[in-house]
């Protein structure tokens, strides 16, 4: 596989990054991933705009240049004969040569490029339903802001499967929040599909967002409120919504089933919807 570092495409055994990097030592760093369909990338403008507002909210000094970004993409993409699967894009800090807890300016960036060949279209869990397991919320309250430090969303997705569960959904003051990796949704028993507002505790999905715009074109009900994990249980289907799932339909959460405990009408005539609008726009 060949692999991008700070201007360099190499096989990813020769790929370096030091070890005093402040993503390494500090997390101090943002990524994105994006979805290849086709060999094109889906929504590359959606993430690269979140990108920005990322770098900026955690005050990087390092400026996205979106043309480039997009150049990289599509040459891995090209290098690596991706038709279906992922780009990850990380953006670190970078290394000051030591390891310090203040923040100097000028450490130049250390950017990252990588694929991955995945199979998305075709998904044995959306077609079965995901089994979800509920869990506080104690990530630290800026996860709007997509950064590596990622430890507890990954802890929670190993004991989730430890338990026989596919993914966990963080739950804050009685409120779900989203999932270890994807934003959460019910649609209730008169067809509302409901999810959390936007704020500093969720990511801002850009599969939420495009989701959202479809459920809309086909005048389906949005409220984008808190919900409780009794309104999920009550719930008539559930989904989630990420880069790399599209939308996967939700079974079972916490053992009590969704609905029929299959995929709702309403989840998977959205995840047809999304992949076929966005597939459509890829570039
Ligand atoms: N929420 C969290 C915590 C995530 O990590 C992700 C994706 O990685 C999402 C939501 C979904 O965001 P997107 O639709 O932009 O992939």
């Amino acid at each position: 596989r060949t692999v991008y570092v700070n201007g360099d495409y190499l096989p990813e055994n020769e790929a370096k990054v030091s070890i005093f990097d402040r993503s390494f030592l500090f997390a101090d760093g943002v990524y994105e991933v994006t979805s290849v369909l086709d060999g094109k990338l889906i929504d590359f403008n959606g993430h690269m705009t979140r990108l920005a507002r990322s770098l900026s909210e955690l005050g990087f000094t390092y400026k996205a240049d979106i043309d480039e970004l997009l150049e990289i993409h599509r040459e891995l993409v090209k290098r690596n004969d991706i038709t279906e699967g992922l780009v990850y894009l990380q953006i670190s800090r970078g290394s000051a040569g030591d390891r310090d807890f203040a923040i100097k300016d000028d450490t130049p960036a250390t950017v990252v490029l990588f694929t991955q060949s995945k199979s998305l279209i075709k998904s044995p869990l959306a077609e079965r339903g995901q089994k979800i397991l509920t869990y506080p919320d104690v990530r630290w309250r800026r996860s709007d802001i997509k950064t590596v430090q990622l430890l507890y969303a990954s802890l929670l997705k190993t004991e989730a499967a430890a338990k026989g569960a596919d993914d966990a959904w963080m739950v804050l003051d009685g409120y779900v929040t989203e999932g270890s990796s994807n934003n959460a949704y019910i649609v209730t028993q008169d067809n509302v599909i409901v999810t959390r507002q936007l704020s500093n505790d969720i990511l801002h999905g850009i599969t939420r967002k495009a989701v959202l715009k479809c459920a809309e074109e086909l005048q389906l009900k949005v409220e984008e409120r808190l919900f409780t994990v009794d309104e999920v249980y009550a719930a008539k289907e559930a989904f989630s919504t990420s880069a790399s799932a599209f939308v996967c339909p939700v079974a079972e959460v916490d053992g009590k089933k969704i609905g029929d405990g299959t995929p709702g009408p309403i989840a998977k005539r959205l995840r047809e919807i999304y992949i076929e609008a966005n597939r459509a726009t890829a570039i």
